[in-house]
């Protein structure tokens, strides 16, 4: 397994942040992956992000981003053109993912996030579905001929509404027939919607890609409640040897707090605290999955 952290755990915006340090930082904290936003990557220059990929290369750290795309940009859109931006918005984060040297893009890719005011619209879910499918075939084509694989992640119901469990998502990854493109779970989705968390693990078995971590609250793990005895024997059973990637947002005010729900801070907003806890997160999950 390769154990990293989002920057947005240190971070008010998802752009302009210094990428060079925190990939510095991560290196420095244990840490094997740093994981960005795609909006940190569209945002950066390229002289930026090829700078980014000589150090983490010389650090031994590997980068990897995970995108929503905007309601604008939906893949799952009913308006045609709003699914040709979306899927001309994978294809420009492709160039990116390859600059920084990476061979993977994650996140809710097949529709847009967060969807937290489909609620209040009749929605077309079948033909939300349909249309996602119809986008995420051409942007799958096109990653596969980059070598690049998408992974989809599963959120729950408060940030999506296509599908919430692995059950649902593995049926969308069936009918798509892509195979470069597998799952992305989150034990913090998880936490909602599935009846077990190492059933749902299971059942994902070799088409999970990429893992999220972290506790209810969003803080880091092993400070809440989350089974992570029952988390770890599903990655045992499946013998997951891919990305871990600690997401926790401790965090109030600003861009990145306002998308995940962080109206109170989790820790102390002290630097040197928040990276205490991550050494303590790192040491914890490694004796947990390892
Ligand atoms: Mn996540």
């Amino acid at each position: 397994m390769k154990f990293g952290i989002h920057y947005g755990y240190w971070l008010h915006t998802w752009e302009n942040a210094d990428l060079k340090y925190y990939c510095r930082k991560a290196a420095n904290l244990g840490f094997d992956l740093l994981e960005l936003s795609g909006h940190a990557i569209l945002s950066a220059s390229e002289a930026e992000l090829r700078e980014l990929r000589e150090l983490a290369d010389g650090l031994g750290v590997g980068v990897n981003a995970c995108h929503g795309l905007s309601r604008e940009n939906s893949t799952s859109s009913a308006d045609s053109a709003a699914r040709a931006r979306g899927i001309d918005e994978l294809k420009r984060l492709y160039d990116r993912v390859e600059l920084i040297g990476s061979r993977q893009l994650g996140g809710t890719l097949y529709s847009y996030w967060p969807s937290l005011d489909a609620s209040n619209e009749k929605l077309d879910l079948r033909g939300e579905w349909d249309r996602s499918l119809e986008s995420l075939a051409v942007a799958a084509d096109e990653a596969a001929g980059r070598g690049i694989t998408l992974m989809l992640e599963v959120v729950n119901r408060f940030e999506g509404y296509l599908f919430n469990t692995a059950k649902d998502a593995l049926r969308y990854l069936d009918e798509l027939g892509r195979s470069n493109v597998k799952l992305l779970l989150d034990v913090f989705h998880m936490n909602i919607e599935e009846d077990s968390l190492s059933d749902a693990i299971r059942l994902a078995g070799g088409r999970l890609g990429h893992l999220h971590i972290g506790e209810c609250n969003r803080r880091v793990p092993g400070r809440g409640h989350m089974p992570w005895d029952d988390i770890a024997q599903g990655l045992r059973d499946i013998g997951y040897d891919a990305g871990v990637v600690m997401e926790p947002f401790v965090l109030s005010g600003g861009e990145v707090a306002d998308s995940v729900k962080v109206w109170r801070d989790l820790n102390s907003p002290d630097e040197d605290v928040m990276d205490s806890e991550l050494r303590f997160a790192l040491d914890f999950v490694k004796k947990k999955f390892l």
